[in-house]
């Protein structure tokens, strides 16, 4: 039984005030709160257990590596993933995709490749990749919305041509709340035997994932949305991927021997962990993981529709609020405008005075947002821990700021 006033008490800062009101916390799109556990493991790691991983003999030090492998193995869970080795923990989603563009694009894409994406990627899965397109001469192949905000996936796969190196895609957009069918993508492009590295920073909060069942060739994750520390996050990279990948960064932890003309590397996945990691986030995100299977993902994406639902239902009277995308089955992210007047800041701002976090902004999506032919919303993206009386208050905050700005 999912009792959502009962895992609110999970989380402490949700009983807090913001001027004077309630937290109502909607930017779980950017960034989601800590439940107690996350903070007290970090909290204990730093100060009875806390050590470097991977280098010491002592105790501690064996301590703080079991428990950093331990993560390793929450997030190999949590994604079914076959093992934990074929983890790589690191700060987030972004460097997760800079290391596939890095260690296994760049060595194998040459002027005139092309990797396939669509105009809803975040920046994240957009800027590696320009990367390419100054340095090496890769073209850059963009895959449209529809009208509803949905993406096609017989769309993307027929954007994949002879030169098609790689498809990107995001699972979830950050801006429409589409749900992408990721695992059509892989399929289809694997039939041309294209890899696919799908882009699971939201995806992988609003409900179960198996890579397994996707069959994806890397799929980064981002910790910070996953109610863990900021600066972690982890990538699943499938095994015949990882094999041709080069390590990105060098330095620490991640070599075998080092000599004066020669170096060899320790074996996957630390060898593409140089320097000492995120520890403390790591070990906070591996707890914050087991919490979310603990509720149960299933669980959590049900809650979510709900909100979802209600929200859609709520929204449908206001008929000077514009809601960008409306796919069947898209998660509970809510980007809006109010027509005839006011900019994202204003309406956010007008919400923040009732203690309502949204986001406004353009959302680290320009070509999106370029489709779309506005320059900012205002995002209202809900969590695990959000209930249907938020959803009132939301409401309740954006007439008021139809009536001050529209
Ligand atoms: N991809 C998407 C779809 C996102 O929404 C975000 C964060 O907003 C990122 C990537 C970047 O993730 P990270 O903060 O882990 O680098």
């Amino acid at each position: 039984m999912y009792d959502v006033n009962e895992i609110r008490r999970d989380f402490p800062i949700l009983s807090r005030e913001v001027h004077g009101r309630p937290l109502v916390y909607l930017d779980n799109g950017a960034s989601a709160q800590k439940p107690r556990v996350v903070i007290d493991a970090v909290t204990r790691f730093y100060e009875n257990e806390y050590a470097n991983v991977h280098r010491g003999l002592h105790y501690l030090s064996n301590q703080a590596t079991d428990r950093y492998e331990a993560a390793r193995a929450s997030v190999a869970r949590f994604l079914n993933a076959p093992g934990p080795e074929h983890i790589v923990l690191n700060s987030g989603t972004t460097l997760g995709i800079n290391m596939v563009a890095y260690g296994w694009a760049a060595p194998r894409m040459g002027p005139g490749d092309e990797i396939v994406l669509t105009v809803a990627e975040h920046h994240a899965n957009i800027v590696p990749w320009h990367f390419l397109r100054e340095r090496q001469g890769v073209k850059l192949v963009w895959v449209e919305i529809e009208p509803d905000g949905s993406i096609d996936a017989e769309k993307v796969l027929a954007a994949i041509t002879p030169r098609t190196r790689l498809v990107a895609v995001t699972q979830c957009s950050n801006v429409l709340g589409t749900m992408v069918d990721v695992k059509r993508i892989t399929e289809g492009a694997h039939e041309k035997g294209v890899p696919v590295l799908v882009d699971g920073s939201q995806g992988a909060v609003h409900g179960p994932v198996d890579v397994q069942d996707i069959g994806c060739d890397f799929y980064p994750i981002t910790g910070h949305k996953l109610y863990g520390p900021s600066g972690s996050g982890a990538i699943y990279i499938r095994p015949e991927r990882m094999a041709e990948m080069q390590p990105f960064l060098g330095g620490g932890d991640m070599i075998e021997e080092v000599t004066r003309d020669h170096v060899s590397y320790a074996a996957p996945p630390l060898k593409f962990e140089a320097g000492t990691p995120g520890i403390a986030q790591a070990i906070g995100f591996g707890v914050a993981l087991d919490y979310l299977m603990e509720l149960g993902m299933d669980n959590v994406a049900a809650h979510e529709a709900k909100l979802v639902s209600y929200a859609r239902e709520r929204f449908k009277a206001l008929n000077w609020l514009n809601i960008q995308g409306d796919a069947p089955g898209k998660a509970a992210i809510f980007s809006m405008t109010i027509e005839g007047g006011g900019h994202a800041h204003d309406i956010s701002t007008i919400l923040d005075q009732k203690g309502i976090a949204v986001r406004a902004g353009h959302h680290c999506a320009h070509p999106l947002m370029e489709t779309l032919g506005v320059t900012a919303t205002a995002r209202a993206s809900f969590g695990l821990y959000n209930t249907v009386e938020e959803v009132d208050k939301l409401v309740e905050g954006l007439e008021m700021a139809h009536r001050l700005l529209g």
